[in-house]
């Protein structure tokens, strides 16, 4: 007897179970891309599967479904590979070993690839019942969405003609995404000359305690210790501390708050550094995070100072740099348009490299922002040294026929019987909505998924009950979408 033996819909958990004995890490799709094309062909459709592993299955409209516009389905075939302590689970080649634990499908002691599974037994589950009513479909099944969307990035639209976009690569069942961000690493270089200085010197450090990712936690206000350390040392000098800098480094990643960073600077005057910490708990009292400052004397050395102007034009642009949420969603004020995240600073002999996050759903504000920066650092003087990974968005859109559809649709069958519901959302964060709308153009794009818990953890888990009733409700979209 198998797992999921009796759950419903059992097309959907019987192809979930077959896909968990095919590994399919991200850049381990060979096996079931495969597998997703095969079973296409063997029902009977025209399909095809390119260089990247993605899979796009065209399935003609139900009978009376002849003037309805073509709909498309997509998620990705890879999963994240994670796996707990103890786990000798091989993700190149063990099959996932699938529990039921109450209310939830997971797998032991791994992620379960539910993200994105979901969208991938889904769609065969409505390939292989001919007999279901819905318009001419554009089954996408893509690949490595989970390291960089390589797989969307690389697919051939040229034979795809859809107007609707459903795709299925949320968690929350009663969350319906319109819109992503599109994003830029922003990197720029601060050349600095140095001098010999012999003073005491002293190791200046900020520390916070919970950082984020820049896309999810941005609009918190959660201090950035890249930028409490160059306000503490734009504190100093106000006070007419005089002082030399040496180094000013922190962050590990462009898209994470940065938690820590540290500078070391020398002066003859005795301080106490910490009377700041002050400021920056007044500052930060209303947050959920909060800055700690710590000095460490570190005697009287002979260090390579940066020249008094260079540590002047540097602390002024600090001042001024932009970070955080810039603008909100008209319809959706609590949700983040534009941001950007001061993600980066390292010091090396002769110049300091600054790195920024930019992210918005909207191209022309992410322009416009990675513009700002560029005109910043250029009047410092500095050099923008590049801008990259350039993603597109995917802007909220008033009018989406796909969206009050949907919305209206789950309010009216399924709301009664989850409790909740239709939320419309936007993500901070980028999608493959966002590069699929940039190969077609006016696209009606929805994002929607069951309720999925921890995902890329080995504590991820599914819903059964909330996976039912997604199927049964993307079933009844379809249905509705005669025209
Ligand atoms: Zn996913």
């Amino acid at each position: 007897m198998s797992v999921t033996e009796g759950l419903r819909p059992a097309a959907f958990f019987e192809y979930f179970e077959a896909i968990a004995k095919i590994p399919h890490g991200s850049g381990n799709t060979d096996a079931i891309s495969e597998y997703v094309y095969n079973e296409a062909v063997r029902l009977g459709y025209e399909a095809r599967r390119d260089a990247h592993n993605n899979v796009v299955v065209h399935a003609p409209c139900s009978p009376g479904y002849e003037n309805a516009p073509t709909v498309m389905l997509q998620g990705h075939m890879d999963m994240v590979c994670e796996k707990g302590p103890g786990s000798t689970h091989d993700f190149t080649k063990d099959p996932l070993r699938l529990s039921l634990d109450g209310k939830y499908l997971h797998a032991d002691n791994t992620t379960l690839g539910g993200d994105d599974g979901a969208a991938v037994c889904l769609m065969l589950m409505i390939l292989q019942d001919k007999s279901l009513p819905h318009p001419a479909l554009e089954c996408v099944f893509t690949t490595d969405e989970e390291t960089g969307m390589f797989g969307a990035d690389g697919l051939d639209c040229s034979d795809l003609h859809a107007k609707y976009l459903i795709n299925l690569d949320n968690e929350i069942e009663d969350s319906f995404v319109v819109a992503c961000a599109g994003g830029a690493r922003f990197e720029a270089d601060v050349p600095v000359t140095r001098k010999k200085v012999t003073k005491p010197a002293y190791k200046l450090s900020v520390m916070t305690e919970k950082g984020g990712h820049s896309g999810m936690f941005i609009h918190k206000n959660r201090p950035n210790a890249n930028l409490v350390l160059a306000r503490w040392l734009g504190y100093l000098n106000n006070e007419g501390v005089p002082f030399d800098l040496i180094s000013i480094d922190g962050g590990m990643m462009d898209n994470a708050i940065p938690m820590a960073s540290s500078a070391v600077i020398m002066t003859e005057l005795e301080i106490d550094f910490l009377l700041f910490q002050e400021i920056f708990d007044e500052a930060f009292k209303d947050c959920d995070d909060h800055p700690h400052l710590s000095a460490e004397a570190l005697g009287v050395q002979t260090m390579d100072a940066v020249s008094a102007d260079d540590k002047f034009n540097l602390l002024n642009a600090f001042c001024t740099l932009p970070n955080g949420a810039q603008a909100y969603m008209e319809d959706m004020p609590e949700l983040v348009r534009t941001s950007l995240n001061f993600g980066i600073l390292k010091t090396l002999p002769d110049k300091v490299l600054c790195r920024s996050s930019v992210r918005s759903s909207d191209a022309g504000e992410k322009d416009a922002l990675l513009g700002k920066l560029k005109a910043l650092y250029e009047a410092i003087p500095g050099t923008v040294t590049s801008v990259s990974g350039n993603y597109p968005g995917w802007a909220y859109v008033k009018d989406s026929r796909l969206r009050t559809l949907m919305m209206d649709t789950y309010n009216r069958y399924y709301a009664p019987e989850s409790g909740r519901t239709a939320k419309a959302e936007a993500i901070h964060a980028g999608l493959e909505c966002g590069i699929l709308l940039s190969k077609m153009p006016g696209l009606d794009i929805v994002s929607i998924g069951p309720d999925m818990m921890d995902i890329h953890t080995p504590k991820e888990r599914l819903d059964v009950e909330s996976t039912d009733r997604f199927c049964r409700f993307v079933l009844q979209v379809l249905r509705e979408m005669k025209n």
